[in-house]
């Protein structure tokens, strides 16, 4: 499990990556908003402590930018004891829990261990981005509350693309993972164009927020944002 610490105090991030490296977790340390950005689009991070206070872009804008993006992973904000607001901000703008500091470290221990939990168990169970939902055990797709019937071949389509939402998906990276079709002598472009026009007919078409874009000549992106 990987956990990113954006704190720009020197002394508190070192004793939270020495003590969470005790732990077992694995521990990087951003010292700004930039820093922490790069990282998260750089690797797989598990969980986010993110502290408040930071020179340059403060904690809740990395946050909402972080929401708006579409990253689903858990974040525990740390914030002062005087900054009552900036924890209802916090909480308001995505964050999923939030420690005041100074805290006791075995505190922090716990947090972090339910949301880890938590968000295992999501991941296992349903996917999410923005209004869109998709359920593995019921094996239902909604939008906006609403209930939509995707074909198998859809429904898998649509897991592969939520599963790395935010990041481009080839027709050839389609064609291998969902159709498994390896031998690109028959090229199936047209049918997974076909699959495309089809899912975004269902999944896009009666809202008014897009989430399924095509890039021309690259592939697509399920996204909150345009790309
Ligand atoms: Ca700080």
């Amino acid at each position: 499990m990987r956990i990113l610490v954006i704190e720009d105090e020197h002394k508190v991030a070192h004793a939270l990556k020495e003590g969470l490296e005790y732990e077992g977790y694995q521990v990087d340390l951003a010292g700004t908003g930039e820093e922490g950005f790069y990282i998260l689009n750089s690797q797989e991070v598990d969980l986010l402590l993110l502290d408040l206070s930071l020179p340059g872009r403060d904690g809740i804008e990395i946050l909402k930018t972080i929401r708006r993006t579409g990253m689903i992973l858990p974040v525990l904000i740390l914030t002062a004891r005087d900054a009552v607001e900036d924890r209802v901000i916090g909480l308001n703008s995505g964050a999923d829990d939030y420690l005041i500091k100074p805290f006791a470290f075995s505190e922090l221990l716990a947090r972090i261990r339910v949301l880890l939990r938590r968000r295992k168990n999501e991941d296992l169970l349903r996917l999410k981005l923005a209004d869109l939902e998709m359920d593995f055990v019921t094996h239902k797709v909604k939008r906006a509350g609403q209930p939509i019937a995707l074909t198998a071949r859809e429904f898998e389509l649509l897991e592969y693309l939520l599963r790395r939402h935010g990041q481009i998906v080839s027709r050839e990276m389609l064609a291998g993972d969902v159709w498994q079709e390896t031998n690109r002598a028959t090229p199936i472009d047209n049918l997974i164009d076909v699959h495309i026009a089809r899912l975004r007919r269902k999944i896009d078409e009666p809202f008014e927020k897009k989430l399924l874009h095509t890039l021309r000549g690259v592939g697509f992106i399920l996204s909150e944002e345009m790309p």
